[in-house]
């Protein structure tokens, strides 16, 4: 368990100018928190959403992840089977929403199961309209850096912009900083990784002008590689990851490359929670990505004439702090596909994790687990709850229940408790996880 250091408490932010007062403060703007705070603001509450970045979308956009996971059954072969989806709520209406943009492809087979990829400049569009739609207001350029309490209450948060510091005061925060930052530092119990070990972060890129017809003729329709890539990758002592996903997007001649593995430039792993570390994530991410490139272009057929299109805008970063939550989702729930009567989303998604030169991946097969609705709520401290993929989860569990369908339904759990939690007078802790699944039924 990491602790951090206690906050200081209301009084010591009296002077701060303030930034006003809603029901519900969003912290994060990625998937998570784009759900929870169009869910929110959509049963009547004032809403303020707070983004670092000047956009929505999170590590689906700035780490420009790419494509939804977790929407789809994992099946034996999906070369002879159909998608069956499995996730809908605020999921389905993402899907739905970014179709109509033009903004995602068909089901594309990945390993076991399908994915969809999306166009990042069309997610920013969706979730621009949902959110303004809602009625949400925004603070984008906006960092959460230290939080309000009053005993072991969260009140408020101190804000960073342009203009110097500002508090807000909400009745109800929903952490979906991916990092749980606003519970770390009210001083509140957090995991990192195994043994503070996390996941490899990824530096995501996109290249263009490639031959279709011909890379798939020799890559296949599994957007994870062939065999014969792995051995190709083995033979190249400089790339580090051995085992890559290559996804054809909506665009003609592109396609996202998620294919690189990110460590110190002494070969260290590195914990992205640490701004030397996270800076060092970012520089050694710039030279594997553009020799991922150079191998692309040597090795693999119709990407001889293909050009660099950009990075991310960052490092895309898997796994930092887990909350300690009223429920942990274990390793076993996720290999064992339990079921539960509190589940707040269906998962089918494998383990992937990207540990050492190959990544991990355990797969259900015609099977799911169910995410307790009390994952989401911290053990102690009182107005708040998480989303996304800070929630209370062990390692390799987190390796699975962390991608975006289900980060969308967190988002949406997460915002339809802080309703019931203000409507009621009720602490997240004491809310029951049935009661919010038969909530989430009746909305979806
Ligand atoms: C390389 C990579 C590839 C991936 N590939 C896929 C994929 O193909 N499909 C898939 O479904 N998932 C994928 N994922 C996982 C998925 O992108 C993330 O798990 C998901 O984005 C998590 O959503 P979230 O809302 O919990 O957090 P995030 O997406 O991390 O969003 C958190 C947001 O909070 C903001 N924020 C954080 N702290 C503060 C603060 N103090 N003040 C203000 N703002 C703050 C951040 O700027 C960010 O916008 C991938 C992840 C990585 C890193």
């Amino acid at each position: 368990m990491q602790t951090y250091q206690p906050t200081l408490g209301s009084e010591s932010y009296r002077d701060v100018p303030t930034f006003g007062g809603f029901d519900i403060v969003v912290l994060g703007g990625g998937p998570a928190g784009i759900a929870a705070a169009t869910t929110a603001a959509e049963s009547g509450h004032s809403v303020l959403l707070i983004e670092r970045l000047g956009f929505c979308g999170g590590a689906a956009v700035s780490g420009m992840s790419g494509t939804i996971c977790g929407l789809y059954m994992t099946v034996a072969d999906p070369s002879v089977a159909q998608p069956q989806q499995i996730i809908f709520g605020f999921a389905e209406r993402m899907r739905q929403a970014l179709e109509a943009e033009g903004g995602l492809t068909a089901p594309q087979i990945y390993g076991k199961t399908w994915v969809t990829t999306h166009d990042c400049a069309k997610y920013k569009k969706v979730a621009t309209d949902l959110l303004r739609g809602a009625g949400v207001q925004i603070l984008y350029h906006t960092e959460m850096v230290d939080v309000i309490t009053e005993g072991d209450a969260l009140v408020g948060l101190v804000l960073h912009t342009r203009s110097g510091f500002a508090r807000v005061l909400g009745k109800r925060v929903i952490d979906a900083s991916g990092d749980a930052d606003a519970v770390f530092r009210m001083g509140l119990a957090t995991t990192k990784g195994n043994n503070g070990i996390i996941q490899n972060p990824s530096m995501m890129f996109k290249i263009g002008n490639v031959d279709l017809p011909r890379y798939l003729e020799y890559w296949g329709d599994n957007t994870i590689c062939p065999p014969k890539v792995v051995e190709k990758l083995e033979q190249r002592d400089e790339l580090l990851r051995k085992k890559v996903w290559l996804f054809p997007t909506v665009n003609p001649g592109e396609i996202l490359v998620n294919g690189t593995k990110i460590t110190g430039f002494d070969g260290r792993d590195l914990d992205v929670t640490d701004p030397v570390d996270h800076s060092e994530a970012e520089q050694f991410s710039i030279y594997q990505a553009r020799a991922f490139f150079d191998f692309l272009k040597e090795e693999i057929p119709g990407c001889e004439n293909a050009y660099f299109i950009d990075y991310a805008q960052e490092v895309g970063v898997r796994q930092t702090r887990s909350i300690d939550g009223v429920k942990r989702l274990m390793n076993d729930d996720v290999v064992k596909a339990r079921k539960t009567n509190d589940s707040i989303a269906k998962s089918s998604w494998p383990i992937e994790l990207h540990y050492g030169a190959k990544p991990k991946t355990e797969w259900l097969v015609d099977d799911y687990y169910d995410v307790p609705f009390a994952t989401l709520v911290p053990k102690q401290g009182r107005n708040v709850i998480v989303a996304g993929r800070c929630l209370s989860a062990e390692h390799e569990a987190l390796a699975s229940c962390r991608v975006t369908a289900q980060c969308f339904e967190y988002g949406r759990a997460a915002a339809i408790a802080a309703d019931l939690s203000i409507r009621e007078g009720i602490d997240f802790q004491d809310i029951d996880g049935v009661q919010i699944l038969e909530l989430m039924k009746t909305t979806e």
